[in-house]
């Protein structure tokens, strides 16, 4: 078996902000995709798969606020669970087709799956993870008396509730993971982050929070040991000046002058920022190399040839 990379699709680019969000665009998207991992499959590329939910979640908390006289609201652990099976029942549709025309007969599987975070991480009392609707203030105001949940103030459109993003500590299900590749399968697995549960008194529970899917996915790379790690979005690469005249897409950076970039606040915080911290993590703990692309270039991207490729030492040294 080939290097082993771990790939993380994004949320945003398998439902991309100026779409409809409709089941039929999602699974175009993903098929598009699947059909360049199923070439870097071909091509001897030891892959375990993960996605994020963004979009696909807050579709979830709208039906749960309009259908909420009609039957009971989910809450985020349920909704995360549900990303990971219709994202993951779709992909796995796509990739299965994909390499059976390529002729590779290898089972494809989607794991709901499950990450710990720490019982006592101070994420879970400060909640700052935008999701769902966006509300006016009164209505905010009405939604925190009824349901409890915490609101706050997002810009222009309203406020939005606010949710924990706690540090994912341990995929539960790595056992899992490990079975089923030993037995030669692709896995899906962490999906949206992972399914966010806490160990209290001895037992594992659902927590209404969402795991950044970034640092899950690298979270995942540690503990398989992966060469690499890929994030592909919906943009070309990591830019220093994003969204500036002198905005410059990097190609192949060192981690020191990653972090140095990231410490000035040149990746914003909830977007690229997890997705550069995720990366330098990773590259830290030992991984070959990270990258960070557009899906659309999936395969190239995961190859290292386009991107953003992010390396533990100086390349021109
Ligand atoms: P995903 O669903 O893939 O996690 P995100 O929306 O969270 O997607 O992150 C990708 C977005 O990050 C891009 O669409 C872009 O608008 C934003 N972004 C913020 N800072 C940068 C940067 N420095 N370089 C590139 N993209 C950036
Ligand atoms: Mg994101």
């Amino acid at each position: 078996m080939g290097e082993l990379v771990v790939v993380a699709l994004g949320g945003n680019a398998i439902s991309p902000a100026g779409g409809t969000g409709s089941a039929p665009e999602q699974t175009r998207n993903l098929w598009a995709s699947m059909e360049q991992v199923a070439d870097l499959v071909a091509e001897g590329m030891d892959l375990v798969l993960t996605h994020g939910n963004g979009p696909q979640v807050g579709a979830i908390l709208i039906k749960n606020e309009m259908a909420r006289d009609v039957v009971p609201a989910v809450p985020l652990d349920w909704c995360v669970a549900n990303t990971q099976a219709t994202i993951g029942f779709v992909a796995t549709t796509a990739l299965s087709h994909h390499l059976r025309e390529r002729g590779i007969a290898r089972p494809v599987v989607p794991l709901v799956s499950r990450v710990r975070v720490d019982v006592d991480d101070p994420a879970l009392t400060a909640p700052t993870k935008p999701v769902g609707p966006w509300f006016s203030e009164d209505e905010a105001d009405t939604r925190r008396a009824t349901d409890g949940h915490v609101y706050g103030p997002q810009g222009e459109r309203g406020w939005r509730r606010l949710v924990p993003s706690p540090h994912p500590r341990e995929s539960l299900d790595l056992d899992a993971i490990r079975l089923l590749r030993d037995h030669g399968a692709i896995v899906i697995a962490n999906g949206g982050g992972g399914i966010p549960m806490v160990e209290r008194d001895g037992r594992l529970e659902g927590i209404e929070a969402v795991i950044d899917k970034d640092l899950a996915a690298a979270l995942l790379a540690h503990e398989l040991e992966a060469d690499g790690l890929s994030i592909l979005t919906d943009v070309e690469g990591v830019a220093i000046g994003f969204g500036t005249a002198d905005q410059d897409w990097l190609r192949e950076v060192d981690l020191a002058t990653m972090r140095a970039a990231a410490d000035r606040g040149e990746f914003r915080a909830g977007s690229m920022g997890p997705k550069v911290d995720a990366a330098c993590r990773f590259v830290a703990a030992g991984g070959t190399r990270a990258t960070i692309g557009s899906l659309d270039r999936a395969g190239e991207v995961v190859r290292g040839r386009a991107g953003t490729t992010i390396v533990a030492g100086d390349p021109d040294a």
